[in-house]
């Protein structure tokens, strides 16, 4: 690292010094891009860094609604608007009670790099709310978002800032948003967000686009590298709309998915999951993953144990592909997949490894496909979505997942070539970070301090 880098992570810490996960996602950043700001000695002179880790703005608001014992409950809502230089802020809704603005900023961070990286006009943000969608009946998660929706459509616009999807917020929800935004702007501004349904105007292969792009992306990284997915067992935290559709294609890559997760543990099907099965327990049933024993019984469950390693990666695989929350994968995981011969970790979740747990992984010669690239398929589609709107046509399915397959391809040559530019092997991590930040970077030095 050289002093400036240091100076700004030093700084950062010292401004945001309860924001954990913030400061680890701008801290493994900086890091990796220390070699691609030697080489620009203005940067510091414009504090480019210092203004490339402050949001451009940061909205807070209150949610109240009315549960269905007419009770008011109260959440936090917020959307950071972290930066504009490439295009209008795009980036999820997530609704978890773990939500705080912690997580908000290290999400929308990532986002700008990731956003980058899809070589498509968006700039980076994110938002969401501590609101628990679990256990809501219908009729609440609609109050619910059309209450959050009642303040953020004062900040949003399909030319300012286009929210979409992430935990909590599939499909039903963002209806709900898109509907009351209309009725409150009473204008039909399709490109306002991301992820709608096929019936209002979202798009094709949206809902499939980043599992599909994650397993497109380490297609590509295990190619260069002299493997396939053909024959590879393959495990997965999480079960929700990542990791659903990352099975799908990585079972149609000839790969043998074992293990999927929830948040309270995971099931090991030794004969290849049955997805059938946990689509209609997750997008249909909304029900727990151990129901999966109850159309097969042949199956095991393993219920995660407060305060320890989730249970999915203890299950011996080839290829792990983390589709569920930040920081899932720590070093004892990592050491326990490492050791039982894992050769190949893929992000579909956001920030999944902690930063102790990708240098030991890297160090070691796994194969590493960060989630800013990894992921960026969602995203990528979305600003398809995005075109789509503004033309006020629809491509087909085939179109738009030839798109994806085409945007997958080019980021992970993006990758490859800024580590092989900076001899970093395989550390495609950082890789990741810095062919995005040349393209941030240089955007936001051509307009200016601002
Ligand atoms: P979903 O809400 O559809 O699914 C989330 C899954 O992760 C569920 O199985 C959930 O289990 C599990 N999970 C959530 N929180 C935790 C937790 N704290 N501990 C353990 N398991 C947890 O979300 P998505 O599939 O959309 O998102 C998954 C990840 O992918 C997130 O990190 C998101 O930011 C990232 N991502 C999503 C994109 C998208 O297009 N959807 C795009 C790019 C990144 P349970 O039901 O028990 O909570």
């Amino acid at each position: 690292m050289n002093n400036y880098t240091q100076k700004v992570i030093e700084e950062t810490k010292n401004k945001n010094p309860n924001e954990k996960e913030f400061l680890q996602a701008v801290e493994e950043v900086l890091k990796s891009i220390t070699p691609a700001v030697k080489q620009h000695t203005n940067f510091e002179k414009s504090a480019l860094l210092e203004r490339l880790v402050e949001p451009e703005r940061i909205i807070m608001f209150r949610v109240p609604w009315v549960d269905d014992n007419g009770k008011t409950q109260v959440n936090k809502g917020y959307r950071v608007q972290f930066n504009g230089a490439l295009g209008p802020y795009k980036g999820g809704l997530r609704f978890h009670p773990s939500v705080n603005l912690s997580i908000i900023k290290f999400l929308g961070f990532e986002q700008i790099f990731k956003n980058a990286l899809t070589g498509l006009p968006i700039g980076g943000g994110k938002g969401g709310s501590d609101f628990d969608p679990k256990g809501k009946s219908d009729a609440e998660i609609m109050r619910f978002c059309q209450s959050f929706m009642s303040e953020l459509q004062r900040h949003i616009g399909h030319d300012l800032d286009v929210p979409a999807g992430d935990i909590g917020v599939g499909g039903r929800e963002i209806g709900y948003l898109f509907g009351q935004y209309r009725k409150i702007k009473n204008q039909y501004e399709a490109g306002v967000l991301t992820g709608k349904g096929l019936d209002y105007w979202g798009s094709l292969a949206r809902k499939e686009a980043t599992g599909y792009g994650l397993v497109y992306y380490m297609r590509e990284m295990l190619g260069a590298n002299g493997h396939t997915f053909k024959d590879k067992v393959v495990t997965i935290s999480g079960s929700g709309n990542v990791a659903i559709y990352a099975c799908e294609k990585a079972q149609q890559y000839g790969a043998k998915v074992v293990a999927m997760s929830d948040s309270n543990g995971c099931i090991y099907d030794e004969e290849g999951i049955n997805l059938d099965i946990i689509k209609d327990l997750k997008e249909v049933k909304r029900a727990r993953i151990k129901e999966y024993l109850s159309f097969k019984p042949s199956a095991k469950y393993f219920e995660n144990e407060e305060g320890k390693e989730p249970k999915v990666w203890s299950i011996k695989t080839d290829i792990a592909l983390p589709c569920a929350t930040q920081n899932d994968i720590n070093m004892t995981s990592a050491k326990k997949l490492f050791e039982n011969g894992c050769m190949a970790i893929g992000e579909g979740a956001n920030m999944p490894t902690t930063n102790e747990a990708i240098e030991y992984l890297i160090k070691n010669g796994v194969l590493l496909a960060p989630a800013k690239a990894a992921n960026a398929g969602g995203v990528a589609t979305s600003a398809l979505e995005m075109s789509q709107n503004s033309m006020r046509l629809r491509w087909t399915f085939d179109e738009v997942n030839a798109k994806l397959n085409d945007i997958m391809v080019n980021i992970f040559k993006a990758c490859k070539d800024a580590a092989d530019k900076y001899n970093l092997g395989i550390n495609y991590p950082a890789g990741a970070n810095i062919a995005a930040f040349e393209l941030v970077s240089s955007a936001m030095e051509s307009q200016g301090i601002i």
